[in-house]
């Protein structure tokens, strides 16, 4: 098609805006053809289409899992930026290494050590724009077309949206309130091998999972990692909300114990801000190599100011003292959130008890498909992201998640009164 077949065919005079409207249609046709088969398959997360609902006035969002910010010191973070700049300039205002600096590198060794990830070094830690660059490397270097990358019921939608864009096999395995199930997960390895498919990635958020609030008990954490070892898959764990726990022991990662089968992503965004775009990945040695290249390839290096900014702020900033008071805060909005959904919601509804992290994941009778819903919520001025969003199917789900993580106790209680009646109608329906 040309632009000649569009036009119209008398000589009309068109309007500037219109004939640039012609010509962009004209180049969109065109154009369609050259998009790859992997452009295909990146499809708009259901949660951006949520969020940008979700920030009309009035509306209470239980929607998007946004970090709170309001104890952070601002004006010590304005005092920080303006010294990383005034004291390192010229260096903060070029480019970097692509693993990133080894000054952030070595306060990430500290943090993983909060956490109970001993002795890692800073040579294998590679910086990322976020955790979820980090998934992007790791699907980019282990991922063929067809291959398959396992996955919790329900699972984080950034990394759903991540595998698929590489043409992934994306199996999502049922998870019960002890988290993944190492029998179905080794069962349906076996049925996966049987039928010839290789499988490259376990992807897991053991503590905490998006959407579910899960968390993987001890117990199965070694065996998960060691069927995956057996069957020569490499996990992938996924850690940003590890470490606001609120409630209950801390439980060490997977990666702690197992050094070279698991790639550990971390991030900056919960405990201090996501703005900031920095996480990180810590790698095997034996693939570090890879795996740096592959992000260079990408970004040449993270932002060289924001690892200053950050590298700085943690170094004058009690951000252990800093991380007590974001639990008690995220503590207080899950309760807000318990109390509510137990006052409001109907006999007929469950939901999982969250011992951290950010969400309430809501289960109700079968056969009710939460999509639908989430229209009538809008109506009632509440927004929550329903559950089909969270596996690759996007079969229709009696799911639901709710964040407590970025509203105040009292909008949480508010935005639950709003929902409870189109829970209730649906459950009566
Ligand atoms: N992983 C999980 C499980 C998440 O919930 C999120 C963000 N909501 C991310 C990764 C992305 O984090 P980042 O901002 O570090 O890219």
């Amino acid at each position: 098609m040309t632009s000649q077949d569009i036009a119209p065919t008398q000589d009309i005079e068109l309007s500037a805006e219109t004939q640039t409207a012609l010509e962009r249609a004209e180049a969109s046709h065109r154009h369609e053809a050259l998009f790859s088969e992997r452009a295909h398959n990146i499809k708009q997360s259901a949660v951006r289409d949520v969020f940008d609902i979700s920030i009309r006035p009035g509306l209470v969002s239980l929607a998007g899992g946004s970090p709170s910010l309001t104890k952070l010191p601002l004006d010590l973070v304005a005092e920080t930026a303006s010294r990383v700049i005034t004291e390192h300039g010229m260096e903060a205002l070029h480019y970097g290494g692509g693993k990133g600096t080894l000054e952030l590198r070595t306060l990430i060794c500290e943090i993983m050590a909060e956490e109970g990830i001993l002795g890692a070094s800073p040579e294998d830690v590679v910086v990322t724009t976020g955790s979820q660059s980090a998934q992007d490397i790791a699907a980019k270097v282990f991922c063929n077309p067809g291959d398959v990358v396992l996955v919790e019921d329900p699972t984080y939608v950034g990394a759903l949206n991540t595998f698929e864009a590489y043409q992934v096999q994306v199996e999502p395995i049922r998870m019960d309130v002890d988290g993944l199930d190492p029998t179905e997960l080794e069962a349906r390895i076996a049925a996966l091998e049987a039928e010839g498919k290789t499988i490259k990635i376990l992807y897991t958020i053991p503590s905490f999972n998006n959407p579910s609030g899960i968390t993987m008990a001890a117990e199965r954490r070694q065996r998960v990692v060691d069927i995956c070892r057996g069957h020569n898959i490499l996990v992938l764990e996924d850690n940003p909300y590890g470490m606001l726990r609120f409630d209950g022991h801390p439980l060490t990662p997977l990666r702690a114990d197992n050094p070279d089968d698991v790639i550990y992503c971390g991030s900056f965004s919960k405990i201090f801000s996501p703005g900031v775009r920095l996480g990180w990945a810590l790698v095997p040695k034996h693939l570090y190599r890879r795996f740096y290249l592959a992000a260079e390839a990408v970004v040449l290096c993270p932002s060289t100011l924001n690892q200053m900014l950050v590298t700085e702020f943690f170094r004058v900033f009690d951000w252990r003292g800093y991380l007590a008071e974001s639990r008690a805060v995220y503590a207080e909005r899950c309760a807000a959130m318990l109390d509510a959904l137990a006052a409001e919601f109907p006999a007929e509804a469950t939901w999982t008890t969250p011992d951290g992290g950010f969400f309430v994941w809501i289960t109700l009778p079968e056969g009710i498909d939460t999509y639908p819903l989430l229209y009538q919520a809008i109506d009632a001025g509440v927004v929550f992201i329903p559950g089909a969003a969270f596996t690759p199917s996007d079969v229709p789900s009696n799911k639901l998640r709710l964040a407590f993580s970025g509203v105040a106790p009292e909008q949480i209680r508010e935005g639950v009164r709003r929902l409870a009646p189109v829970i209730r109608a649906a459950v009566e329906a």
